[in-house]
């Protein structure tokens, strides 16, 4: 088996994270978005943790172990749901980075890779285009330093630019000066690579997003999930950023003065429809954005947002959208974001708000005649 340092650095949490899951009787089973719609034990992360221990033991083969370990989103529901806050996901890419040096991981993981050495993302080329198209249309210039600097992140730049497009114009509509676009908001955050399982590129990427941003104060970051593995991921592989990441919704809310959760008192909805909201993983669990994010959608609109309802009415469920699952299991990610888009359909609401252009870009792919807006359009268009 070969070895590496953030190998040998995760050590003790591994295995004591490992032997509680060996030892519990699956108590986060029903919390599993992806077992729950796969309606396999084997991807259960129960499962998932316990291959991931014979893996690390050698007690298991590489290409056993690699038709199961990408079926997880990095959604968080059973850390929640885990008595003992299991990082599941933190183990399953432990897991992913020993196939990847065993080379076993699936071939588009690989591909991803070697796109992401090509060109500092997923995408495999530069988004400076789409960057430069974003400023264009916003009408928003990109400067070359700022203390505040926004980062639409890699995913909204190529499949949801009109998502950061709409946030520029509701910081303009809001008055709100100082957060601005600069060359470096083409940056992907490295995610892609920690959801791959290439630790050693994603510390060396968030080295560089480190250096890069050093100047900076406050990043104010797009998309969720790229927020928490800029807080919480850069954190594990010892990359600590000089400027505070906030994300979108908190920076908005309190442009917005949306710290109250009612609409403004007498004031006539600006939004004319129903409007129905939905929970990003990243968004409500890791960044505990869930109450922020309907007060802001209450005061922009004017209305009480629908709650749609989940597959098995968990608190805040998944399309389907994170942890490369479109890239390595995409029927599933189809069925996952089929799932959501349903029980949109059956809430009353005529228009869906998720805080996430990677959900939004998501839902659409797989259905583009859903109604789906990102929060920053919402408050762009009111
Ligand atoms: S993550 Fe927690 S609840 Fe789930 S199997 Fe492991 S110990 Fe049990
Ligand atoms: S993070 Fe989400 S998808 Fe992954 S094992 Fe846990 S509940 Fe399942």
């Amino acid at each position: 088996m070969f070895q590496s340092e953030l190998l040998s650095a995760s050590l003790a949490f591994e295995d004591a994270a490992v032997a509680t899951c060996e030892a519990c009787p699956r108590l986060c089973r029903h919390a599993c978005p992806v077992a729950e719609v796969d309606g396999r034990e084997s991807t259960s992360p129960h499962a998932l943790v316990t291959l991931s221990g014979l893996l690390k033991r050698a007690r298991i083969r590489a290409e056993s172990v690699a038709p199961f370990i990408y079926h997880c989103t990095d959604c968080g529901a059973c850390t929640s749901a885990c008595l003992h806050k299991n990082d599941v996901p933190r183990i399953v890419t432990l897991a992913r980075h020993r196939l990847l040096l065993e080379r076993s991981a699936p071939a588009e993981v690989k591909e991803l890779c070697g796109r992401f050495g090509v060109a500092g993302n997923p995408q495999g080329r530069s988004l400076r285009d789409a960057l430069d198209q974003v400023s264009e249309v916003s009408g928003r210039p990109i400067v070359s330093e700022a203390p505040t600097i926004y980062l639409p992140g890699c995913m909204t730049l190529d499949r949801s630019p009109q998502s950061a497009i709409d946030f520029l114009r509701a910081t303009s509509l809001l008055g709100v000066f100082g957060v601005e676009l600069a060359r470096s908001s083409d940056a992907c955050c490295g995610l892609p690579l920690y959801w791959a399982g290439d630790l050693e590129g994603f510390r060396q990427h968030a080295r560089r997003i480190a250096d890069q941003f050093a100047h900076v104060e406050r990043l104010i970051v797009h998309d969720p999930a790229c927020a928490l593995a800029m807080r919480v991921r850069y954190a594990e592989v010892g990359v600590h950023l000089r400027a505070r990441v906030e994300h979108v919704v908190p920076f908005l809310a309190e442009a917005f003065g949306a710290e109250a959760s009612t609409p403004r008192e007498g004031a006539t909805p600006s939004w004319h429809g129903v409007l129905a909201i939905a929970d990003n993983c990243a968004a409500s669990r890791g960044l505990e954005l869930g109450q922020t994010l309907r007060s802001l959608v209450r005061r922009v609109s004017g209305c009480e947002p629908q709650e749609i309802t989940t597959l098995s009415d968990r608190e805040a469920d998944c399309c389907g959208a994170g942890g490369l699952l479109p890239l390595t299991t995409p029927i599933l990610a189809h069925e996952m974001a089929m799932a959501r888009i349903e029980t949109f359909r059956t809430s009353g609401g005529d228009t869906l708000v998720m805080p996430s252009p990677r959900c939004v870009a998501h839902l659409r792919e797989v259905d583009p005649t859903v109604n789906v807006l990102d929060l920053a359009s919402l408050v762009g268009r009111v």
